[in-house]
Order: structure tokens, then C-alpha cells, then sequence
């Protein structure tokens, strides 16, 4: 496989850009190799700048749910880009964004439009505090929620404890008020509850994680959770930044029938462009600025194009049987693989949930952060490299999960199997 143009490049961004990247995972730290400079993507299908094609399951990390450059996308940009780029004024189209969401999501009665998924949670987050008058959150093990200073935390050993901080730079005071439990851990977090709950704030969870590899909740994990934070009165904020237009109509929380406090939405909600979104009871959205006293701002926040972007995806979403689709093909993807690992003795659990699939090199099971860690970390490496060379871009990191769109065709699913026959046989071969 050719790579010279990747490779240039690749040392020429390092010059200028840290790690050669704008977002860590790009880098392929975890699997080794030569990032891929991307030259254009259509359909299920992402190039390369030396011309090499791809099967993409990571389309940009969860938005490209309709699959790349949908025409009635570039459509809709194109025709608001005609209006002009960004106003700092409101546009009618936001209100039809928000009703939009409203509409599959029924806990949303008002939404507020961010740039970010990290803003989104963060914002979620002061709100929150503010209206509980509370300081500390409670988040769990191996969910993430964007990189902002108090949800950056490492978990201690222990069964729940105060975060560490995740990072240099982020300082152990914003850390402390960070309560971090295990995934799937209702005894945990019921004892953090017993010691801290009187100061919670609330309970920040991705209802299925999907930034350790993909770990669904354990059945009554969420309503648990939901039970807790009214026993104490916190706030319950689903992130389904990821799974709130991936997983099914109306997101984690319609599929398992619990009602969170508040949502935060992005990715697929803003189409491919930046926006994303917090919402939830209106009686606790009244309390943000101006209506309310709780301050959160944004410069490009509702951008024209986005909003455009974001709309078509979600009006493209309301037909009938995308769920299903999705949901068949990522799981004849988890069902194809663990066969194929079966047959050769290689240790896997896979899982799928609507339009987002995991895989581990672990006989399972993986209910939490601690397990997906004891994959095996070799083998993924070798397993990604395969697929990679075979023509199949997965997720450069154990750690992610896989989206698939409605462009992939079972066209497309079956020539990934069989580039993960030839893959997991090299795998088999390696131990
Ligand atoms: C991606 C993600 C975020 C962060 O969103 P950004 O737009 O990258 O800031 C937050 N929460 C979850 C669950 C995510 O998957």
C-alpha cells in the first residue's frame, strides 16, 4: 500500500501542528503506523491522499450517520452558505432545529445550541450546580464527556473515590469534585451516594458508553441511577452526545425507558458541521441565561450552516426503518466477527446497539472500564493493522466504537467480513 503523500505530510504537520494532529486519536499513537491524510470521503467510503480506499467506520467519530457528503447535505449548506456564513442574530431555522429535537426526544422541552459536545456536557454541568446549589458531580469509569477540567479525571483504585486528575494542567482542586464509580456499578455508586450525596450535584452518564469500546448498560444500571439521584435530589444528565441519533429514535434513554433530567446532544445533530446541544425540563432550562441567571454563552453557537446540516440529518432520521437498517448491519458486523474469532480460538466479546458496534480481545464479559482494559492490546493492534492494509478503516484505538451509516450496504459489511477473516487469521497466527 502506497503511503508516500500520508507519510510527507504527516512529518510536515508535526512541524506545525502538536503530534501532527488537531485531536490526539488521529495520531495513531495506540496502533503505530502512518496516519491516513484524508484527500475526500463519499458514501461509505473515505481516500486517502495516495489514493488508497477505505470501508469507514469511524465516520468523523459518530456524525456521518447518513454516510459521507449526502447530497442533500452539501445541498443544504451550499443554500444557506448563500445567505451568508455566521450573524450573531438569531435565524428562524434554530427554532426548527430545536423543535426537531424536541420531537424525537420528548425529555428535551427546551434545548440550547453549543459548538461542542465538550461544551455541551460542561454547560449541562453548571446548570446543574446552579439550580441545585450543589458542587459535586458523580461521573463514571471510562465514560467520557469531552475534555473539560473536571470531567478530565482518572479513576483511583477503590471502588469509587474522588477523580485524579487526568492530565497536567488540570489541577486537583476541580478534580475533587469529581465522584468517579465503575460503569454498571449500582453498589458503588450507591456507597459515593452515602458518603457525598447530600453535596451531588448530579450523575453525569454516557447511557451506553461508547468511548471505552462499546459497553451497553446492565439491565436496571440506568434505573437505578435515576432512582438514586431522586432519592437525593440530583440531576440525572444523559450524554448521548454519542447514542442520542445513533442508537434508536429518541436515543439511549427511549430504548431503555429512562427519563434523565437533562440531555446533551452533538455529532450527528449538527450533520457533519460543529454544533451540539444541551436540553432537558423546562423549569431547569428557564434558569439559563437570559431567561435565567445561570451564564453560558457562544460566539458561533446555532451557526447557520450547521443548524442546516444538523436538520436534514434529523429530518432524514425520521423515516421509517433507518433504525432497523442500522442496527442490522452493525450487528451482522459483531455477530461476523466473534463467529470468525470463534472458529479460530481468538478470545472476543462483541456488541452492538443501533448503529454503533464494539469489539474486545477478551473472552468477556466487558461490563466495565476495568474489563475492556484486560483486552488484549497486541492483538488489536495486529487485527487494526490488518484491516487497515485490507482496505477497512476501523477506529485507530481499542477504546472507540464503530459507527455504521445508511450508506453501508450489505455489499459493503460482507467484504469487511471477509477482510476480517484474512485479518484475525493473522491475529491467530501472531499468539
Ligand atoms: C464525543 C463525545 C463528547 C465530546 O464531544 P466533542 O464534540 O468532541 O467535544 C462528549 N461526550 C460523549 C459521550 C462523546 O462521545
Amino acid at each position: 500500500m502506497d503511503l508516500s503523500n500520508s507519510r510527507r505530510e504527516f512529518k510536515r504537520a508535526k512541524r506545525s501542528i502538536p503530534g501532527g494532529v488537531n485531536s490526539p486519536v488521529r495520531a495513531f499513537n495506540s496502533v503505530g503506523g502512518v496516519p491516513r491524510f484524508i484527500e475526500s470521503a463519499r458514501g461509505a467510503r473515505i481516500r486517502d491522499i495516495d489514493s488508497n480506499e477505505y470501508i469507514d467506520y469511524v465516520g468523523s467519530w459518530g456524525p456521518m450517520i447518513l454516510g459521507h457528503s449526502h447530497p442533500k447535505i452539501l445541498a443544504a449548506v451550499r443554500d444557506a452558505m448563500k445567505s451568508g456564513t455566521s450573524f450573531g442574530a438569531p435565524t428562524p431555522r434554530e427554532s426548527d432545529l430545536a423543535e426537531a429535537i424536541r420531537r424525537v426526544l420528548p425529555s428535551i422541552q427546551k434545548v440550547r445550541m453549543v459548538s461542542s459536545g465538550t461544551e455541551a456536557t460542561m454547560s449541562a454541568l453548571r446548570l446543574a450546580r446552579g439550580v441545585t446549589g450543589r458542587s459535586r458531580i458523580l461521573k463514571f469509569d471510562g465514560c467520557y464527556h469531552g475534555h473539560s477540567d473536571g470531567l478530565l479525571v482518572g479513576a483511583g483504585s477503590g471502588v469509587a473515590t474522588l477523580g485524579i486528575p487526568g492530565s497536567p494542567g488540570v489541577p486537583k482542586a476541580m478534580t475533587d469534585l469529581t465522584v468517579v464509580a465503575p460503569f454498571n456499578d449500582l453498589k458503588a455508586t450507591r456507597k459515593a451516594f452515602e458518603k457525598w450525596g447530600q453535596d451531588i450535584a448530579a450523575i453525569i452518564v454516557e447511557p451506553i458508553a461508547g468511548n471505552m469500546g462499546c459497553v451497553p448498560p446492565l439491565p436496571g444500571f440506568l434505573k437505578g441511577l435515576r432512582a438514586l439521584c431522586d432519592e437525593y435530589g440530583a440531576l440525572l444528565i444523559f450524554d448521548e452526545v454519542m447514542t442520542g441519533f445513533r442508537v434508536a429514535r429518541g436515543g439511549a434513554q427511549r430504548l431503555y425507558k429512562v427519563k434523565p433530567d437533562l440531555t446533551t446532544l452533538g455529532k450527528i445533530v449538527g450533520g457533519g458541521l460543529p454544533a451540539a446541544a444541551y436540553g432537558g425540563r423546562k423549569d431547569l432550562m428557564a434558569r439559563i441565561a437570559p431567561e435565567g441567571d445561570i451564564y453560558q454563552a457562544g460566539t458561533l453557537s446555532g451557526n447557520p450552516l450547521a443548524v442546516a446540516a444538523g436538520l436534514v440529518t434529523l429530518e432524514l432520521l425520521e423515516a421509517d426503518g433507518v433504525y432497523e437498517t442500522l442496527a442490522a448491519r452493525s450487528s451482522a458486523l459483531a455477530v461476523g466477527f466473534a463467529e470468525i474469532a470463534e472458529k479460530l480460538g481468538i478470545p472476543m466479546t462483541t456488541r452492538s446497539v443501533g448503529g454503533m458496534f464494539g469489539f474486545f480481545f477478551h473472552p468477556g464479559p466487558v461490563d466495565s472500564f476495568g474489563q475492556a482494559q484486560q483486552s488484549d492490546a497486541a492483538a488489536f493492534r495486529r487485527f487494526f493493522s490488518a484491516m487497515l492494509e485490507e482496505g477497512v478503516y476501523l477506529a485507530p484505538s481499542p477504546y472507540e466504537a464503530g459507527f455504521v451509516s445508511l450508506a453501508h450496504r450489505p455489499r459493503d459489511i460482507a467484504e469487511t467480513l471477509d477482510s476480517a477473516g484474512r485479518a484475525m487469521l493473522r491475529v491467530a497466527r501472531a499468539r
